[in-house]
């Protein structure tokens, strides 16, 4: 039978205070929604309560799953996998639960912690409502690594900064490679600025006017191997030019 607004509305409240209770203050969570199957079913082995159906990571998981529970209950032609499958659970009675998987302290890690997650599950046999098919294969290196740098483009320039995060870009025709710190951005620039924004708008080279391929790199890794003025005078040359 489906359910009332009112039980979905008290499963939220509490999913949100276990997820406050577990994550303890940590930045970021890695977290599994789970149905709970077949009333009365028992989960005694394996360490979840549920079926996982959906690995996410956030900074706000409260809000997150208030998400989730809000857009189930109102979807439309563009609705994600995830809401879809939470909807078809409310619409045979069953309310989701919750794992915390992991914390985490960056943004970085907390991909990757969400990666990770998500491949051991689906190699566990489990079927997940993740719209990223990158979840579903083992990646190499390289791949890897390209993988991060596209989910890292799209995290704020704060959250940059605190992890030491700079963009480099590298000109194909040879000129000097440039490194961008978006620190440099933080205090001037909205609160919602993505790297990739500052990416694509210090993406001239100044030396022939073509466009530069960028990548991410870590500040710190950089500064040991080029020393740190070097890397100072090439931000605040692209900062002026910016
Ligand atoms: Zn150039």
């Amino acid at each position: 039978m489906p359910l009332y607004p009112i039980d979905i509305e008290k499963r939220l409240k509490a999913l949100q205070r276990q997820a406050r209770h577990e994550a303890e203050g940590a930045p970021y969570v890695i977290y599994a929604l789970l149905d709970p199957g077949e009333p009365g079913l028992q989960f005694a082995e394996g360490p979840f309560n549920g079926i996982p159906f959906y690995v996410g990571q956030s900074c706000e998981i409260e809000c997150r799953l208030g998400r989730h529970f809000r857009k189930s209950q109102k979807l439309n032609p563009d609705s994600q996998m995830v809401h879809r499958h939470i909807a078809r659970l409310f619409a045979i009675g069953r309310l989701p639960r919750l794992a915390i998987l992991e914390t985490a302290q960056t943004r970085s890690q907390s991909l990757m912690a969400e990666l990770r997650w998500g491949q051991r599950l689906m190699r566990d046999g489990y079927e997940l409502a993740n719209t990223s098919p990158d979840i579903g294969r083992i990646m190499g290196v390289e791949e890897l690594t390209a993988w991060l740098d596209f989910r890292r483009s799209s995290m704020l320039a704060s959250e940059a900064a605190r992890e030491g995060i700079v963009i480099v870009h590298t000109c194909t025709c040879g000129h000097v490679n440039r490194w961008i710190d978006p620190a440099d951005y933080v205090a001037c620039w909205p609160k919602r600025l993505r790297v990739s924004k500052i990416a694509s708008r210090t993406q001239q080279c100044p030396g022939c006017g073509e466009d530069c391929e960028w990548w991410l790199d870590d500040r710190e890794l950089l500064a040991s191997r080029f020393g740190p003025s070097y890397l100072n005078t090439c931000s605040s040359l692209a900062l002026r030019r910016a």
